[in-house]
């Protein structure tokens, strides 16, 4: 039996795993299938206390996992496919195969990146179409791009993306950003980024090859229809919470965020819920290592029950 499992290796599940282990429960840490979260795909931190000039965010999160590590906590490469409560304990199932128990559990898997539900949009993923400017943004030199979305992360990518796309089409559904002033301003002041307001895709238009050549864009308003040439397609539109194997088991709001109790506590005792997994509202680096640091607290405090 396990005392603390911890599912998730972005800020949350690190700084569970950092609190966890200095406790001595030597947690485990389950990496799934988007190792270091969303941190890990972004670029320069800027509001992460304590680092003066930014830090990047994989950086951010190594130093974490290292951090946790030295403190005895066990990494290990597995998915959490169910969740079964046993009284005093609770039962997990990894990579639909074999079933782990543990004492107590922090769930810290976060939330993935949302598509718009077009045809093709699947298979079109790698061939011009990305959720993660950090990751692709470097392929697409002297290319128009365009990027989906009103919010924080719509405006960075952009402003990131100009460093290598010729031009960078800003496409959001409404005529005014959601996002902070600071990361509005910088986008809207750049030159090679161009906002299409009142617009959405589609449809995507492909090559012979199945490539990215163009889109059709709607303005939502006017009905006005134009096809817009762009080589790649940066979806952020935002992200879902990664809670389909606690669905039935664990207590969430209708779009499936985790709901918390008394801090983390979900409505499974001994089962905490801490970060994106079940923050609608935040969604920052650093309040998902506070409440990351708050659900091992709490796991301790459960602990103590048993000693
Ligand atoms: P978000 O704030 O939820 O914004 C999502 C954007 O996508 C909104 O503009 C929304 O339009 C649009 N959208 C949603 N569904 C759509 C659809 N089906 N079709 C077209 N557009 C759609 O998400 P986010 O930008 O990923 O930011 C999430 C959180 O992370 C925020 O708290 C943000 O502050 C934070 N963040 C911070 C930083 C930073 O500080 N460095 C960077 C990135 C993110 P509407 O506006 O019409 O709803």
């Amino acid at each position: 039996m396990e005392k603390v499992i911890i599912v998730g290796t972005g800020c949350a599940g690190l700084t569970a795993a950092i609190y966890a282990a200095r406790a001595n429960f030597s947690p485990i840490v389950m990496e799934g299938r988007e190792p270091g979260g969303q941190l890990s795909t972004t670029t320069l931190v800027e509001n992460f206390p304590g680092f003066v000039d930014g830090i990047d965010g994989p950086m951010l999160i190594m130093n974490m996992k290292s951090q946790a590590q030295r403190f005895g906590a066990r990494f290990q490469y597995s998915t959490v496919t169910a969740l079964e409560p046993k009284g005093d304990h609770v039962s997990l199932q990894l990579d639909g195969a074999e079933w782990m128990d543990t004492r107590t559990l922090i769930i810290a898997s976060g939330a993935s990146a949302r598509w718009l539900g077009l045809p093709r949009e699947r298979e079109l993923v790698g061939h011009g179409l990305t959720s993660c400017a950090t990751c692709d943004g470097a392929f697409y030199r002297n290319v128009p791009v365009a990027v989906v979305g009103g919010g924080d992360s719509a405006c960075e990518e952009a402003s990131f993306l100009t460093r290598f796309a010729s031009k960078v089409y800003l496409i959001h559904r409404r005529d005014k950003l959601r996002a902070s002033r600071i990361m509005a301003d910088r986008a809207l002041a750049n030159p090679k980024i161009e906002p299409l307001w009142n617009s959405a895709i589609t449809e995507y238009v492909t090559d012979a090859q199945n490539e990215m050549q163009a889109i059709a864009v709607g303005d939502v308003v006017t009905g006005a229809k134009r096809e817009v040439e762009v080589k790649c397609v940066f979806v952020a539109i935002g992200h879902t919470p990664n809670t389909a194997p606690f669905r039935g088991k664990l207590e969430m709001d209708p779009e499936g965020y985790l709901l918390q109790k008394n801090g983390t506590q979900t409505n499974i005792p001994g089962v905490f819920a801490a970060g994106d997994v079940a923050d609608r509202t935040y969604r920052q680096a650093v309040t998902a290592a506070g409440q990351g640091c708050a659900a091992a607290l709490d796991a301790e405090r459960y602990l103590a029950n048993f000693e």
